[in-house]
C-alpha cells in the first residue's frame, strides 16, 4: 500500500514524463504483468475523468496496466453508478487517493454553458441527462459571467464543476470520507495537468 502523497507524486512524475514525451516503455502486454495484475491488482489511485478521447488518464499520467482505477463519463458527472464505482475502488482495492480530472475545452461543459445562456437547442434526451448533471455545478459561474469570452467562461465553469463534483462525492457517500480527493485540470495543448490542493 502506498500513501496518498506517494500516489500523487507518482501521478505528477508521470504527467511530467508525458509532457516531455519521455513516457516509460511498458510491459503491459507481457504475460508476467498480466498475471501479476490478474492475481492482485493494486491501483495507486482512482480517477474520475471525462470520456473525451484526448484525455485518457493512463496516458496523461503515464501509468501502466493495473495502476489506475478509472471511471470515465462525459463531463466527469456523478450519478449513482459512478458513485458506486468509486466506492468500489476504495472498498475493494483500497485506493489511497481519488483524482477528479476536468479538462480544457470540455464539450459537456460547453454544451451546458450554451444551455444556460439559451444559445443552443435543447440536447437530445440522454445528452440532456449529462447536461442536467453538469448544470448545478456551473449555474452560478455562468450567471456571473455574462459578457465573458466563451472560452474563458467554459474554463472557469470547468474548474467550478470539478470542485462541485468533489463536494458531491463527499456529501453523497460515507465510504469516501477518509480518501483524499484532488481536483485536477488537463491542458489539451501542452499535456500538462494542473493539480489543486487535496480536499
Ligand atoms: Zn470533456
Amino acid at each position: 500500500m502506498i500513501t496518498a502523497e506517494e500516489a500523487l507524486a507518482r501521478l505528477k512524475e508521470g504527467n511530467a514524463r508525458f509532457v516531455k514525451e519521455r513516457t516509460r516503455a511498458r510491459e503491459d502486454g507481457s504475460a508476467t504483468r498480466r498475471v501479476a495484475t490478474a492475481v492482485a491488482p493494486h491501483p495507486i489511485a482512482g480517477v474520475l475523468g471525462c470520456a473525451d478521447s484526448r484525455v485518457p488518464p493512463e496516458r496523461v499520467f503515464d501509468q501502466g496496466l493495473g495502476d489506475l482505477f478509472v471511471v470515465r463519463v462525459a463531463g466527469q458527472v456523478v450519478d449513482d453508478a459512478v458513485m458506486g464505482s468509486l466506492e468500489f475502488a476504495v472498498l475493494a482495492f483500497e485506493v489511497p487517493l481519488l483524482i477528479v480530472l476536468g479538462h480544457e475545452n470540455c464539450g459537456a461543459v460547453t454544451a451546458t454553458v450554451n444551455q444556460l445562456q439559451g444559445s443552443a437547442e435543447p440536447p437530445p434526451a440522454h445528452v440532456g441527462a449529462v447536461v442536467d448533471l453538469v448544470r448545478p455545478s456551473i449555474a452560478e459561474v455562468v450567471a456571473d459571467g455574462t459578457g465573458d469570452d466563451l472560452a474563458a467562461l467554459v474554463d472557469r465553469a470547468t474548474h467550478a464543476h470539478v470542485a462541485a463534483t468533489i463536494a458531491k462525492l463527499r456529501a453523497g457517500t460515507p465510504y469516501l470520507e477518509r480518501t483524499p480527493m484532488v481536483p485536477a485540470y488537463y491542458h489539451l495543448s501542452d499535456g500538462k495537468v494542473s493539480f489543486g490542493e487535496p480536499i
